[in-house]
């Protein structure tokens, strides 16, 4: 049986994949088992941050993997330790990190430490948290409740109670109550349509919150490690989230998450764990990853490329304004509206063709994440590939 046999015999269905069959990559450049070629502006969905097959990541793997993989949280682990140091560090922000092994994990360990927070603080319980409509928060039981979109709680209850959903940043403030303990934002909306939310009213929402002592956490499982130019999102955004979480590129494809608090003292051992978390291998992942981004970051590498893609899609997005009605995102977290959802479909069809990987968001975006490494010849050749895509549209 071949690959697409074998998937349909023995894999659940819970994707409706693309017929690609990818065999290697090199930076943004991948090749299918047929030898076609194919510029990559998704990188797995935000996932491959410092490119495929990237030598200095596959090596520190390499040089681990032939030491010690895992051993378990029972035991000091250093490069645990030293990611969890990379990571506060370059943060900026007074914290402290738990390693898990995705987002929607990393998701569920903000909620609980907001949760246990709630409850040992104070008179009354507050249990209760606010997220906003269209936002993403993962696939678990307690992180597809916390997604505010309906369509996602149609099976799967008996959901966590306590979590309130606001129609936008401006709804949130009046929705706090005696209960309320946290609010739950994405700062650039990525699953929702690639929407960055407006910094004054981010700013203002956390002056308030901080006031009121509930806790700001920021979903940075997309946004975070580089994606919009600074570490975090929060950062570019000057906030002081009380949780941030990561996942997506902070492990260059190796599965990590992370929740990273200021609230240093409300797990005490035993409340939270995770056999696999943090272990030898997905850590030295995560310190090479920062290593690289941060060098990439001090000699301005990174601000090039983005300059340089920015402008690349300005232009594509000015000689195809009857397709696309407006360019939005930050950074490599970029995306184009749309006319109509029937025509982005053909564009993302089209697109597969030509030679070039896009994403979709929300209902009409399209979305491009390409690693925070590409060239500025894969950029040329995936906007090419792109042009001629949406060429007979
Ligand atoms: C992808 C994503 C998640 C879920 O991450 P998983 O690793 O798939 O569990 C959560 N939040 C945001 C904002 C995401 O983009």
């Amino acid at each position: 049986m071949n690959t697409k046999e074998l998937d349909a015999e023995y894999v659940l269905p819970t994707y409706a994949r693309t017929d690609i069959e990818f065999v290697k990559g090199k930076n943004a450049t991948l090749w299918d088992k047929e030898g076609r070629k194919y510029i990559d502006f998704t990188s797995g969905i935000a996932v491959v941050s410092v490119g495929h097959g990237n030598e200095r990541l596959s090596n520190a793997l390499c040089e681990q993997a032939k030491k010690i993989i895992h051993i378990s949280n029972l035991y000091y682990i250093e490069p645990q330790a030293r990611a969890a140091q990379k990571l506060v560090e370059t943060s900026g922000y007074d914290m402290k990190c738990f390693f898990g092994n995705s987002g929607a994990e990393a998701n569920e360990g903000a909620i609980k430490i907001a949760r246990k927070y709630g409850e040992v603080d104070g008179e009354i319980k507050r249990y209760k948290i606010i997220t906003l409509k269209h936002s993403f928060h993962g696939r678990t039981i307690t992180t597809v409740k916390a997604t505010g979109q309906e369509k996602m709680h149609n099976y799967f209850g008996p959901f966590p109670d306590g979590f309130v959903y606001a129609e936008n940043i401006d709804a949130i403030e009046s929705l706090v109550d005696d209960h309320t303990v946290g609010v739950m934002i994405e700062l650039v909306q990525g699953e929702g349509g690639v929407e960055p939310l407006e910094k004054t009213k981010v700013q203002q929402l956390a002056k308030r919150l901080k006031e009121r002592d509930v806790l700001l956490i920021v979903d940075e499982v997309q946004t975070g490690v580089y994606r919009t130019g600074e570490f975090l999102a929060s950062n570019l955004y000057e906030i002081e989230p009380d949780i941030i979480t990561l996942a997506k590129g902070v492990g260059g494809g190796v599965p990590v998450g992370v929740v990273m608090t200021s609230k240093k003292d409300v797990f005490t051992a035993g409340d939270h764990g995770s056999t696999f978390g943090g272990n030898y291998l997905s850590s030295t992942a995560v310190c090479e990853v920062m290593d690289i981004l941060n060098e990439a970051k001090e000699k301005g590498e990174l601000e090039r490329t983005i300059k340089y893609f920015d402008a690349a899609l300005e232009t594509f997005y000015e000689e195809n304004s009857h397709i696309f009605t407006k360019k939005v995102g930050i950074g490599m977290m970029a995306g184009l509206r749309c006319r109509d959802a029937e025509t982005l479909s053909q564009v993302i069809n089209e697109s597969r063709a030509a030679g070039v990987m896009v994403l979709k968001a929300g209902r009409n975006t399209l979305r491009l994440l390409p690693p925070l490494t590409i060239s500025k010849k894969e950029i040329d050749e995936g906007f090419e590939a792109l042009r001629s895509a949406v060429a007979g549209l």
